[in-house]
Order: structure tokens, then sequence, then C-alpha cells
């Protein structure tokens, strides 16, 4: 996908935000802006000040406030979207110490996030994402961002996978392998990635405004999925370690919502790690550790409010046995002591679709909104829109119609240029979303 496609005519502001389908998919006359707060115009000074952004102790600017279901089932998804090969190429040219142009590498960053924002709002999505474009990895991208990181470590297999040799290798030609680096920490952390993340920041912004996107999300790693990716080498005790990554990267946390973007922490530290990062551990060390996790986690966002975060907690974006999956009834209870006001988790793979009666059984605070998976993000077969229908149903059962918001198991690219993800099926699954979630809102409201 080139620049200049992404540059054309669709760059300029469209009269309607669902031009790929001419019309809403939900009742027709919801006026663009009722109940929704679109993203400020780039002339708008009070919401888009860019140099104030990353000073921790500038007064924040308008934070945002997650938008409910109020008149439809609104849509978004996890974050990662399949990169273009100009992206991945660059990344890994970044990733693996070669030289490049940083006003290269800027360049095809922006068309790449200008692309993909372009693509979603076509669809009809109500919160998009910049697709990760710029990161190597969702919780190995921290290298680039915070100091005391080194070195390379050989992947630990995860536990479902220990027994397959056969099914490991096959996914390697399927899915590509995973050459990207998993370093240690070293030494004392601290943030050092202002100008990505401004650069990360403003792409995400001109574009979303650009296509006239309602709302936008920007992801970054919790300090417990940066832990269990790294392992530490230099503080005395894992919670030490933990502890020194959240209060580094509360200045990317803070940077974010005081933008005016809505903050996805990524959590998968809290299931995933149990039978990868963290399968040394018992059980029950586990557990204590993943409330540690979510413990320094809410502290990294004391001074941001829950109406601006969501939550994504999830077993591992790959196509496996998944039979090592720590129940979600074993961690919800930590799950739902996290500060986001938004949780969003796997709710369509077979390994987890039927965990949607544990949550009817959970006591659920009621400012708690639930973005669960409607669509698998490791299989190319595109959803039933009625299937989206029937599950967005049985979760505005559980905590009513406008708690709910139609999202995805996972990324569609968590890791660039890996995975067996087809990006142009990617994102006719997206349309399917978007469209049982017009289905479910005429049965809803
Ligand atoms: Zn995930």
């Amino acid at each position: 996908m080139g620049y200049n496609e992404a540059r054309a005519p669709q760059f300029r502001r469209p009269a309607s935000r669902w031009p790929a389908y001419g019309g809403p998919p939900g009742p027709a006359s919801i006026p663009r802006t009722q109940g929704r707060q679109a993203l400020p115009a780039k002339n708008e000074k009070q919401h888009y000040r860019e140099p104030a952004i990353f000073n921790p102790t500038s007064v924040p600017l308008e934070r945002p406030t997650l938008k409910l279901s109020t008149e439809r089932v609104l849509t978004t998804h996890v974050g990662s979207l399949p990169r273009s090969q100009p992206v991945v190429d660059m990344l890994f040219r970044r990733e693996e110490a070669q030289q490049y142009s940083r006003a290269e590498f800027e360049r095809i960053m922006d068309e790449g996030v200008a692309d993909v924002v372009r693509r979603q709002t076509q669809i009809g999505i109500d919160t998009v994402s910049d697709g990760e474009t710029s990161k190597i990895g969702y919780a190995t991208y921290i290298k680039d961002r915070l100091s005391g990181f080194a070195g390379d470590n050989p992947r630990q297999i995860a536990l479902d996978l220990q027994d397959h040799p056969d099914f490991r290798a096959r996914m390697a030609v399927f899915a590509g392998k995973q050459s990207f680096k998993r370093q240690s920490c070293v030494g004392p952390i601290a943030y050092q990635g202002q100008e990505d993340l401004n650069r990360d920041i403003k792409a995400l912004l001109e574009a979303a405004r650009q296509c006239n996107a309602h709302d936008a999300f920007l992801n970054a790693a919790s300090p417990g999925v940066v832990s269990a990716f790294q392992p530490n080498s230099y503080y005395p005790s894992h919670e030490k370690y933990v502890e020194a990554i959240g209060e580094a990267m509360r200045v990317e946390y803070e940077a974010i919502v005081n933008a005016g973007l809505v903050l996805q922490l990524d959590c998968p530290d809290l299931a995933m790690a149990r039978h990868t990062g963290f399968q040394d551990l018992s059980e029950a060390e586990f557990l204590r550790r993943a409330e540690h996790q979510v413990e320094v986690m809410n502290h990294a966002l004391r001074n941001v409010p829950a109406q601006s975060l969501r939550m994504h907690v999830c077993w591992g974006n790959y196509e496996g046995p998944h039979d090592h999956d720590i129940a979600l009834g074993k961690v919800l209870g930590i799950v739902l002591k996290a500060k986001p006001a938004a949780i969003q988790f796997e709710a369509s793979n077979p390994r987890h679709a039927h965990e949607w009666a544990v949550w009817k059984s959970a006591a659920i605070a009621p400012d708690k909104i639930l973005i669960p998976g409607m669509l698998t993000s490791t299989s190319n077969y595109v959803e039933h829109p009625e299937l989206v229908a029937q599950r967005i149903m049985q979760f505005a059962d559980i905590v009513g119609r406008e708690r709910v918001i139609a999202g995805t198991d996972c990324g569609f690219g968590s890791f660039a240029g890996i995975g067996k993800m087809d990006a142009d099926i990617s994102y006719k699954k997206l349309a399917a979303l978007v469209e049982g979630a017009a289905l479910a809102s005429d049965r809803l409201w």
C-alpha cells in the first residue's frame, strides 16, 4: 500500500464517517457527535499542544473518556494490525541495528499509520488504533523506550507447545520465526523514548483527524508484561524490577492520556505469562506476582482517570493447544482490581469462548465496561456477523447493552512481520465485527 494511495482523496475529511457503506450500520439517525465526542480538529489548540505532552509536570490537557455503547454497540479491536512490507523491513533494520535514515523511518511509519487508520474508519470501526505500526512487538518495543536493557535471550517455549516439536516446526513455517530481540534488564531503568512516543501520538492523532475517526486509542505495555518478556539481571528482586518499570512507563501512560487518546494497557502478564515467561513459578506464586503487577500498574496510573483507560488480557496470540492456559476464573478477581474501566479479553477462540459463563457469575463493578473478543485473531476464518451478534447479546445480557463494546480476541499482528493473519482477511473480519454489532444494535435498541 503506497503513500500516494493513502494520501489520496480518502484523506480529505469525508462527509460521512461510513464511506465504505454509504450509511451507518446502526440506527441511521445517530448524529456523529451525539453521546460521543469527536476527536478535536487540529486548530482546536486546547486539545493539541504538541510540546506540552511529554512534560509530566505540565497541566494535563483534556483527557479522553471511554465512550459507552449508549445508542448502539460500539466496535474496536486490540490494537495491532498486519504491517506493510516497507514497515516490516524498516522495523527490522532498526531492530538489527543496521544503518537507516531517521527521516525515512518516520515517513514510512506515518504512511503506515495513515493507511491502517483509513482502512479501519472505512470499515466503520469506532475506536481505531495506529495498528502498533512503529512497534516491533507489543512488549519488546520498550527496549527503544527504556534505558537499562541490552543483549538477547532465547525464547522460552510455551508449556502447551513443549510436547509438540513437529507442530512448532510447522508453526515456524506458517507464522514465521520470531527473530526480534528479547533483552534483559542490566541497568537502572529510566524513560528515554520521548521522541518515538511523540511520533506515535502525533501520527495517530493526525490520521484519526484526517479520517474523521470518532475515537482513537494507543497501546502501551503494562509493567508486568515488560517483565514477562525481558528477564531481570539488575534489580535485587522481581518486585523491585516491576516497580522500576512502572515508574518509568508512567511517562508514556500519562503522555498518551494527556494527548487526548484512550490508553490501552496490554496485560498478557496476567494470563499468558503463566505458561510462557513465568512458567517456572507455581500457580500460587504466579497469582501473587500477578496481584503485585496490578498494584504496580495501578500506582503507575495514579494520575490518570480510570475512564481514560482500557486493558487487554489474553493467553497468547498463537494457534496452539492452549491446554495449559490458566482458567479465567483463577485470575479474574485480580484483573477486576486493575484501574482501567474497560477490560478487553479473549471470548471467541475455542479455549476461552465458554468463559462468558465465568463473567456471568463474577461480581463486576457497575463502572466496568467489557470489550469481549468477538473475533478470533489466530484464524483466517471470517466470523459470520450473526455469530458476532449472538456473542454480543450474550455479554449484553450480563452487564447491559451500554457496557459492552465489540472487540477482538487479540491483535492481528502482535509482532511485526510474524503471524498467520492475512492483512486483507483481517479487515474482512473487522467488517464482520461492524456488521455483527449493527445486527445486535437492532435487537438491543
Ligand atoms: Zn493479546
